[in-house]
């Protein structure tokens, strides 16, 4: 077993045209000592109203992807080798891992995850180096399988991105089971061999993605998108003629945009749409908070599988009961149960823009409250006879 707080970095992106177009500044700052990122409230009429103020944050890591001049400027590899690669790792070793962006549209999340052709995000990043390890470090002994799905929430329901979209959508329901765990009934499970089957896969689902123009982002997705990569490792050992099995997932999840509705001005369907979006991420938003909670902590695990140290506060969690987490409120959050605040080791990327500040605090404040869940991972290694 091992319990670990959900790793936490945020990635502040480089100016878009519109935001150069307007001659925008830039109001977040840095500091690569301490890790900490700072945003610095608008001296202007409107702020004063608002009575916003300068801000400090530390986090496992603060990514500045800002300014390409500058000495510290991380761009798409220095995330996967610094942030990424560690949950591969873990992957071989059969660890369950997940990690998710956060952020308002247009704020670097898409391009974090799954990135350019030119510059490939996370997503393709960790596929090719999972087979590359597969090919040029193989373990003794060992044969492996992969295999990849790839769905969206959108609205509330559950698509599958790896099926052609059809003119009459369909939506998976979700079940849950003893062996399981929560999954989606009937989605595709792709074998692949190679990197270059994941590509083909990745296209494809990015085709199928849901996306309506906002004023915001003229291709930012109003859905969640969730791809999943299954890694199973079947070890025979010689000596001791047993076999063992490793299967560990990796769930890298690119949210919708955590922005207000009525902050894009979208209306008629898109409001609608934007309603039910928050609704997943008000539900995570109340399942982070609940998870993040001192006096869960203070019981040690998520599961409560610890008795309570001395000297914790135990009898006052008696008398105001931790609140149960609101999972299965919203289709997102049940899904990503495990991933939250179960078996499995978690991080997330909070990615900002350089100059909105209100949004940015917001995104902050959210990823700060998220480094205080730990989770409890277990190594999904089972002997097979
Ligand atoms: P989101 O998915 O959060 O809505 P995107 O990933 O689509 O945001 O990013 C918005 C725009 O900013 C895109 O044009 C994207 O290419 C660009 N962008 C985002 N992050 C970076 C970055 N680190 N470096 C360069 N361009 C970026
Ligand atoms: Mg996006």
């Amino acid at each position: 077993d091992s319990s670990a707080n959900v790793k936490v970095v945020v990635r502040v992106r480089q100016f878009v045209q519109r935001e150069r177009d307007r001659n925008a500044k830039c109001i977040v700052e840095m500091d690569p000592k301490t890790e900490s990122t700072t945003i610095f409230a608008p001296r202007d009429s409107s702020s004063a109203r608002a009575r916003r103020e300068d801000k400090t944050f530390t986090f496992d890591k603060s990514y500045w992807s800002h300014d390409p001049q500058d000495a510290h400027y991380a761009q798409q590899e220095d995330i996967y080798s610094s942030f990424g690669e560690e949950f591969l790792d873990h992957n071989f070793n059969g660890f369950h891992t997940c990690i998710f962006a956060y952020g308002q549209t247009g704020s670097g999340k898409s391009y974090t995850m799954m990135g350019t052709q030119d510059q490939p995000g996370l997503i393709p990043r960790t596929c090719e180096a999972l087979f590359s390890r597969i090919k040029d470090e193989p373990e003794p002994n060992t044969t492996y399988s992969v295999h990849v799905s790839y769905f969206e929430v959108y609205n509330e329901h559950v698509r599958d991105l790896l099926v052609m979209k059809s003119n009459t959508p369909y939506y998976l329901k979700i079940r849950e089971s003893q062996t399981e765990g929560v999954y989606v009934q009937g989605l595709t499970d792709a074998a692949v061999k190679n990197f270059a089957d994941v590509e083909r896969l990745m296209k494809m689902g990015d085709l199928n993605r849901t996306t309506a123009s906002t004023k915001m982002n003229d291709t930012s997705s109003r859905s969640h998108a969730v791809f999943t990569l299954q890694l199973k490792q079947i070890q025979h050992s010689l000596i001791t003629d047993e076999t063992i099995e490793r299967t560990a997932r990796f769930r890298l999840v690119d949210l919708a945009g955590s922005e207000r509705a009525k902050s894009t001005e979208a209306t008629g369907q898109r409001l609608l749409e934007g309603g039910k979006i928050n609704k997943s991420l008000t539900t995570l938003g109340r399942v982070i908070a609940a998870l993040a909670d001192p006096r869960r902590q203070a019981v040690g695990s998520p599961g409560g599988r610890n008795s309570p140290r001395p000297g914790t506060p135990s009898r006052r969690g008696r008398s105001t009961p931790l609140e149960i987490v609101p999972y299965r409120d919203s289709v997102l959050t049940w899904l990503l149960k495990d991933s939250l605040g179960g078996n499995s080791k978690t991080a997330m990327v909070a990615c900002i823009s350089p100059t909105d500040y209100d949004e940015t605090l917001s995104t902050l404040r959210y990823a700060d409250q998220a480094k205080r869940i730990r989770t409890r991972a277990t190594a999904n290694i089972d002997a097979v006879s």
